[in-house]
């Protein structure tokens, strides 16, 4: 993964709020194949900075490129449909809809017929749908209205939701948050399994130290908006300025 091709990259990016910088002139480097991590302090800028990345916000400075192509400025559903996928913080399911339901209109992003889609989806995506479901134990669910699952279950069809769409890219916005700790293991695993088997490059906010550092082959840190640090799980581990950081020095 050293050499491999940088999926994002972002120049330098800043976004402001009035007189607040809630992201000060970062750079980052995600590489193809790579599962990466981006941690920091509450407010640190995490979030804006993916909104910046998706076209959610646009960035004030800086530019970002997706594939080597400069994307910057580009509105959300065209960066959507360039390979991007997002996960959110808190869950973006419709409820009243079944979890195939929700699977089927994952897969598409933008023109097409909703209405055909869900009246005769093609076979192929319901085996898609299918596949993903077994794959984080959730088969059998499938007619299950999406309001009756467990908020552990939502977040896993969030997650599946955006494989079906087989992203590129997928950034993922506090995964581990409101997760039962004897699931985080099945996480993990089921985030490397999409980052190898599915070849989705991984960028990952997550505030739980334990399973950033187990699931990320590298790290960025952010404080106030900057970048104070990047390297491996041990290097970040051990970083001065990062844990100074946390411990709000
Ligand atoms: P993180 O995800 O690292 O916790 P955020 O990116 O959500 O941090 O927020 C960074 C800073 O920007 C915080 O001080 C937050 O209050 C501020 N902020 C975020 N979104 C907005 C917004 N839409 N308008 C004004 N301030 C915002
Ligand atoms: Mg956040």
């Amino acid at each position: 993964q050293q050499d491999s091709e940088p999926v994002l990259r972002t120049d330098d990016v800043t976004k402001r709020f009035g007189g607040l910088t809630a992201v000060d002139a970062v750079n980052i480097e995600v590489r193809e194949g790579e599962i990466i991590g981006l941690i920091g302090p509450n407010g640190a800028g995490k979030s804006t900075l993916f909104n910046c990345i998706t076209g959610t916000l646009s960035a004030d400075d800086g530019r970002i490129y997706l594939q080597n192509q400069d994307v910057t400025s580009w509105p959300e559903y065209k960066i959507a449909r360039a390979g991007i996928g997002r996960m959110f913080q808190e869950t973006r399911i419709f409820d009243a809809m079944s979890v195939r339901k929700n699977l089927l209109l994952a897969a598409q992003k933008g023109d097409a017929d909703i209405g055909q889609l869900l009246r005769r989806p093609n076979e192929s995506l319901i085996a898609r749908s299918d596949e993903l479901l077994e794959y984080v134990d959730l088969g059998g669910l499938a007619e299950t209205r999406a309001g009756q699952l467990s908020f552990g279950q939502q977040k896993l069809t969030e997650f599946i939701m955006e494989l079906m769409a087989e992203p590129d890219l997928l950034l993922m916005d506090e995964p581990a948050g409101g997760i039962n700790p004897s699931m985080l293991e099945n996480l993990i695993e089921y985030i490397r399994a999409a980052n190898e088997d599915e070849e989705a490059t991984i960028f990952l906010i997550e505030h739980n130290m334990d399973f950033v550092m187990e699931v990320a082959d590298r790290i960025y840190v952010l404080a106030h908006g900057e970048r104070i640090a990047e390297g491996t799980p041990d290097e970040i581990q051990n970083n001065q300025r990062v844990l100074d950081a946390y411990l709000g020095r």
